[in-house]
């Protein structure tokens, strides 16, 4: 299978699902979504939220400083695509008009609820004709997206002329991703599953680094405005992260946190797991 983003031949990965570009790096994989068929295994949202929502916050306030630092000055019109629980929403719509496209009916409609202003469906589908945005956002979901040139492609007839696109997405240079591949190579796949998100109803299909990445996007018509790491671990919000887990025993629990801890200085040298591409719609022609 050809590699999306520089066309060489993938090469077979660490599993049967998997395939990477040993010209770019780019890695894929042959896992297929099942939104709102919920066939995996059940994950605990409550407790999912809890413990993901305090380093999310961190980084979606990074975010909306990316998009004011880099949309025009009068951008007003800012869209979530894949806006989940709306933590994005609520933390942008301080400086934004916001909206949100959510695939998923049960998560959107619980946002909608709490008074966000979420369509269920996909994204372009659920817009209107002519339906324009300053900002688009994929926060966790452009991974998710098999066709993700097409998901580009609309990106930009969505966008004003100078309008700003904003991916975040896990890093395939990451520190965690690649001790993962380490720990597959020697026989445990579970981590190098995990970070996949295999067996979960929306797996993820490509792992990108910053330059792939940007080598996509910009084949797409965009230029590269500002490329930036996220931390992918931050003290606030660990232990509710650890509990998550499942039934770790407290003194392991505890443990875990010391450790984790202690490394957070200590990994902040090695890539981050978490990248983010903030990219400009070219001018036509
Ligand atoms: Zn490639």
């Amino acid at each position: 299978m050809a590699c999306i983003v520089c066309g060489n031949p993938q090469m077979a990965g660490l599993a049967g699902w998997h395939a990477t570009c040993p010209a770019c790096c780019y890695e894929s994989a042959a896992l297929t979504p099942a939104i709102n068929a919920h066939t995996g295994p059940e994950v605990n949202e409550a407790e999912r939220e809890a413990g993901l929502k305090a380093l999310r916050l961190e980084n979606f306030k990074t975010i909306v400083h990316y998009a004011k630092k880099h949309a025009r000055p009068n951008a007003r019109r800012l869209l979530d695509v894949g806006s989940a629980h709306g933590w994005f929403l609520e933390t942008a719509r301080a400086d934004f008009d916001v909206l949100g496209v959510e695939p998923d009916a049960v998560v959107g409609s619980r946002a909608a609820a709490r008074g966000l202003p979420v369509r269920s469906g996909y994204f372009p589908d659920v817009l209107a004709e002519g339906e324009r945005f300053d900002v688009i956002v994929f926060n966790d979901v452009i991974e998710h997206i098999p066709d993700i040139r097409s998901a580009l492609a609309a990106c930009r007839e969505r966008l004003d002329e100078g309008g700003i696109l904003i991916l975040n997405l896990p890093n395939s240079r990451g520190f965690f991703y690649r001790l993962s591949k380490l720990i597959a190579r020697l026989g445990w796949r579970a981590p190098f599953e995990r970070l996949w998100q295999k067996d979960l109803p929306s797996p993820h299909v490509h792992y990108f680094n910053a330059r792939n990445l940007c080598q996509l996007v910009a084949g797409q018509g965009f230029e590269l405005a500002e490329a930036a790491e996220l931390p992918a671990l931050r003290a606030r919000g660990l232990l509710e992260r650890l509990r998550c887990a499942g039934n770790v025993p407290t003194l392991s629990l505890y443990a875990q946190y010391v450790a984790i801890m202690a490394a957070i200085p200590v990994l902040r040298m090695f890539p981050s797991d978490i990248i983010v591409g903030v990219f400009r719609k070219k001018a036509a022609g």
